[in-house]
């Protein structure tokens, strides 16, 4: 799946842009439907009960609380929980801002710093790391925590922390169509992929940091 040659240490990100074209193999959604509707929305969906296979009906299961999915079978509840995220603001050695360009939808050809989900059962840190190294081909230490990012009726919960790069070599994977640095003065903020890639871009910017709990 990795599309770059090799990671060694010590890092050298000199050149002012390092891009490296990808093309994108995997099939994408139909751009009109999935960019105004985000995978992880869609609970309305789910049709059959994931304990036993019966039919979910909505039902009030407690007053004041949304309709749940439950099961008319097995009186499963099935709770819709939101979907937790990190996100990875990296200053290279260069001190620029590295940012992907997505392969994939949503926010295909837009641009984002390195995230994705985090697995059940893996820690938030574990999972930023992860991340970077995965979209970004760089080992990054993380310096702080930026901030916490949920909007109303969005599934994502999103963690965005502050890292410095410290080994590895920028490259692509198959989710991203180019890496880039970017001065902070030249970020382009009219094609980031989502809301929180605004607001994790802002606030890092304007020097936002929290201390990473331990
Ligand atoms: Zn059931």
């Amino acid at each position: 799946m990795r599309r770059c040659e090799r990671a060694g240490l010590p890092v050298a990100l000199s050149r002012r842009t390092i891009v490296r074209r990808a093309i994108a193999r995997r099939t994408v959604a139909p751009r009109n439907l999935m960019s105004t509707l985000h995978p992880h929305d869609d609970s309305h969906s789910y049709r059959f009960c994931p304990r036993c296979g019966g039919p979910l009906e909505r039902r009030l299961v407690k007053a004041g609380e949304p309709e749940r999915p439950v099961c008319a079978r097995c009186g499963f509840i099935f709770y819709i929980d939101p979907k937790i995220a990190v996100g990875t603001i990296i200053q290279s050695a260069s001190g620029r801002l590295v940012l992907v360009r997505r392969a994939i939808e949503p926010g295909y050809g837009k641009w984002v710093f390195p995230g994705g989900y985090v697995d059940r059962g893996e820690t938030l840190t574990s999972a930023a790391v992860r991340e970077a190294r995965e979209e970004c081909g760089l080992e990054v230490r993380l310096d702080g925590l930026v901030n916490i990012y949920s909007y109303p009726g969005r599934a994502p919960v999103i963690v965005v922390y502050a890292a410095t790069a410290i080994g590895g070599m920028l490259c692509i994977d198959d989710e991203c169509l180019e890496t880039a640095e970017f001065d902070a003065a030249a970020i382009p903020w009219d094609g980031l992929a989502f809301r929180s890639t605004h607001d994790g871009l802002r606030d890092y910017i304007s020097g936002l940091r929290h201390i990473i709990p331990s």
